[in-house]
């Protein structure tokens, strides 16, 4: 989608840190880092919500998920914990519309989120 700030990314028509790209998922780290590991795992087709998804998208999404556990494992944060997250709609506090999985870690997480 043309007006999508992660497709721009995803595109590199945006500059960003890229930790991780193959050719249906890109990581890369998040601007604005809440934790010591702020890494957003998207896919490259444009997908506005978790909403959207379909069963033609079940594969993907576990390579979101793998790649995150990858990722993990390179920062060396999996045997310590981490937290993925994939807001849904205003409430969550989802402010860019292609799905994305947070990767946070290296600090400890509080329970319940804010
Ligand atoms: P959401 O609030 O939609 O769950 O997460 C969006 C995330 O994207 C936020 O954590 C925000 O810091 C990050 N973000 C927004 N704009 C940019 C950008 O231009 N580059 C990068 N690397 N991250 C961004
Ligand atoms: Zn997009």
């Amino acid at each position: 989608m043309s007006d999508c700030l992660f497709c721009k990314i995803s595109l590199k028509k945006i500059p960003s840190r890229i930790v991780y790209e193959d050719e249906s998922v890109l990581a890369f780290e998040d601007i604005n880092p809440q934790a010591p590991v702020h890494v957003l795992v998207i896919p490259k087709k444009h997908i506005p919500t978790a909403l959207e998804l379909t069963e033609d998208d079940n594969a993907l999404i576990g390579h979101l998920f793998q790649t995150a556990n990858r990722i993990a494992k390179e920062k060396g944060i999996e045997n310590r914990g981490f937290r993925l997250v994939m807001n849904t709609n205003s409430e969550s506090g989802q402010s860019v519309y292609h799905i994305h999985l947070h990767l946070l870690g290296g600090r400890l997480m509080h329970w319940p989120p804010g």
